[in-house]
């Protein structure tokens, strides 16, 4: 990738700045209890309508589905952007980066028309009812069944870690339609009104004390068979669109909070005092910034890798894993690295709002979020280097 910008390049970003400037973002996150605190959550939705009210939700969305038709250099720099100016992560992500694009893909007219705007305009916020208690890595093993009956699907099981469900208007689910064949057939992919009867959310408690994943209960929900996104028994191609999306867009997502925690690291060393002298000037604690910096850059250099490589074939590659891999594991070496620096008190509830201690707990799950590290380590070994399976 060419990291000069060009003229039409600098123009997009210098309106995007204009425009931030006229339009701070202006949102304080919670320390702690962030994924799950109404009040932020709420001014999430207001931040994203913000955005799309000023033409900037969905940039690299087709101009045809209501986005500005940026292209893929464009979209990094709107990254960035944001995350200098301290923007928070949006609200409305998994319409935005995995259901958004996959109803574009395979969705009928009819659908595109429907779900596209209010994905954009955060007035429909979206979750992802794929994982179950027995299907999680082996994905085609799961177990919700879905039966035809007239017009309708009717739908028993349970998911699990279902982000956002509890205040998520629609789920891209997966169901098993046809069970007589190989597990990866006889899978289709539903569009679900999370307000169907039948359909119960139970929050689960994270390590973090909040409850931003729920598990998923479905008792007789019926579903409309024109809800089928693609074909009936064809959903694992579906599927795997959407964990192609979910690896390479994610993750470019999370540079703005990444850059955002990085900074508000620096802004409370600068006030601390270590060995009797300004923190900011002992040796060890420089070094280990410099590292912190350098891999928050490299997770920009590998974001805009594999970006160059998904505007060369149109869909995103196998780049997307690396990308998953680093930034997970990248996030939990800066947390590891601000609980060592700040001491004990970053465990505390009362240091800034409890932000070090709700991000070291947190980062704990991104290593199986979207994917485990292993089963990224298989895909990268497989599909980027060329190696065999293992027996
Ligand atoms: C914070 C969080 C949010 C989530 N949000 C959602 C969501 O919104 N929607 C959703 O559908 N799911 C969600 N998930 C679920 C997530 O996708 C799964 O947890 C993940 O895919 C792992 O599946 P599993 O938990 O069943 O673990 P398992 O697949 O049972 O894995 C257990 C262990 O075995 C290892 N393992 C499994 N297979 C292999 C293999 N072939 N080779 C090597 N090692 C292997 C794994 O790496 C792991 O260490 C979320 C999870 C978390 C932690």
């Amino acid at each position: 990738m060419d990291l000069s910008l060009s003229p039409a390049e600098r123009a997009f970003r210098d309106e995007l700045r204009a425009w931030l400037k006229a339009n701070p973002p202006n949102i304080e996150a919670p320390g702690s209890h962030a994924e799950s605190d109404a009040g932020y959550i709420a001014a999430l939705r207001r931040w994203q309508r913000q955005l799309f009210d000023g033409g900037w939700s969905g940039v690299a969305w087709p101009k045809e589905y209501g986005g500005r038709g940026a292209s893929l250099v464009e979209q990094s720099i709107f990254q960035e952007e944001m995350a200098a100016a301290g923007a928070p992560e949006l609200i409305g992500v998994i319409g935005l980066s995995l259901a958004g694009p996959t109803i574009m893909a395979v969705g009928t007219h009819e659908q595109k028309s429907r779900y596209l705007a209010p994905i954009l305009s955060a007035d429909e916020i979206w979750c992802q009812g794929f994982s179950e208690p027995n299907a999680g890595s082996d994905l085609a093993a799961l177990g919700t069944k879905a039966v035809r009956d007239g017009d309708d699907f009717v739908i028993n099981g349970q998911k699990i870690w279902t982000s956002f469900a509890h205040f998520a208007d629609w789920c891209l689910l997966l169901v098993r339609t046809d069970a007589s064949g190989a597990k990866h057939q006889g899978i289709t992919c539903l569009l679900v009104d999370m307000r169907t009867p039948g359909i119960e959310v139970r929050p689960l408690r994270m390590m973090t004390g909040e409850s931003a994943f729920n598990e998923v209960f479905f008792t007789d929900v019926r579903v409309a068979a024109s809800q089928v996104l693609g074909k009936i028994n064809e959903g694992w191609g579906v599927a795997i669109t959407v964990l192609m999306n979910e690896r390479a867009n994610l993750g470019s997502g999370l540079y703005a909070l990444f850059h955002r925690n990085y900074k508000a690291l620096l802004g409370r060393l600068a006030k601390m005092r270590r060995h009797g002298r300004p923190a900011l000037d002992d040796p060890l604690v420089r070094q280990k910034l410099a590292q912190v910096h350098i891999e928050l850059e490299i997770f920009r250099h590998n974001t805009n890798r594999a970006l160059t490589s998904q505007m060369k074939t149109g869909v995103p590659g196998a780049e997307g894993s690396i990308q998953k891999l680093y930034w997970s594991e990248f996030n939990q070496r800066m947390t590891q690295t601000a609980m060592e620096l700040l001491g004990p008190d970053a465990q505390l509830a009362e240091c800034d709002d409890g932000l070090w201690n709700y991000q070291y707990l947190r980062s704990r799950g991104n290593t199986i979020e979207a994917g485990t590290s292993e089963v990224q380590r298989n895909i990268i070994a497989q599909r980027v280097l060329g190696l065999p399976r293992s027996a």
